[in-house]
């Protein structure tokens, strides 16, 4: 089904609802669509974009269209909880700054104690680390967030 906007002479608009465009203009040519208000037969079809994207997602009934209104709500609770995430990591790891790679290694290779620590590593270096065996997660700090830590 399609739902349409329409318009008699008399500038009232309504809705009307067709299996297709062509379906509209067979029975508007035969005179069949009337203004509910004051049953004009002089029916023309409103040029509204926006309804007719409404139109389709009502006449899909499918789960995708019906669920994007609560992404905006989801992402926002993601953030929120990826915020608090990177915030819970900073506060339980050392900052060692520039020397991560070599830090990193030294706890592998029991030099020093076991412990969490961050810094900064260029994608060369971890994928060095990678390659001995230690495992490093990149995390994108959001700006502004590791200036209080360190
Ligand atoms: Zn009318």
């Amino acid at each position: 089904m399609k739902v349409l906007d329409l318009r008699c002479a008399n500038g009232h608009g309504f809705e009307g609802w067709f299996a297709s465009d062509d379906d509209f203009m067979d029975q508007n040519g035969r005179g069949l669509i009337e203004c509910p208000l004051c049953t004009d037969r002089v029916v023309s079809r409103m040029p509204s974009a926006p309804r007719l994207n409404l139109s389709g997602a009502r006449e899909d009934a499918a789960p995708a269209p019906q669920a994007a209104p609560h992404a905006p709500p989801r992402a926002a609770d993601l953030q929120a909880a990826w915020l608090q995430t990177v915030r819970t990591l900073m506060a339980n790891t050392e900052d060692v700054g520039e020397r991560f790679a070599e830090e990193a290694r030294r706890i592998h290779y029991g030099e020093q104690p076991q412990r969490g620590i961050r810094g900064q590593a260029t994608p060369q270096q971890r994928a060095e680390l990678q390659d001995e065996g230690i495992e490093t997660v990149a995390v994108p700090v959001p700006r502004g967030l590791d200036g209080p830590v360190q």
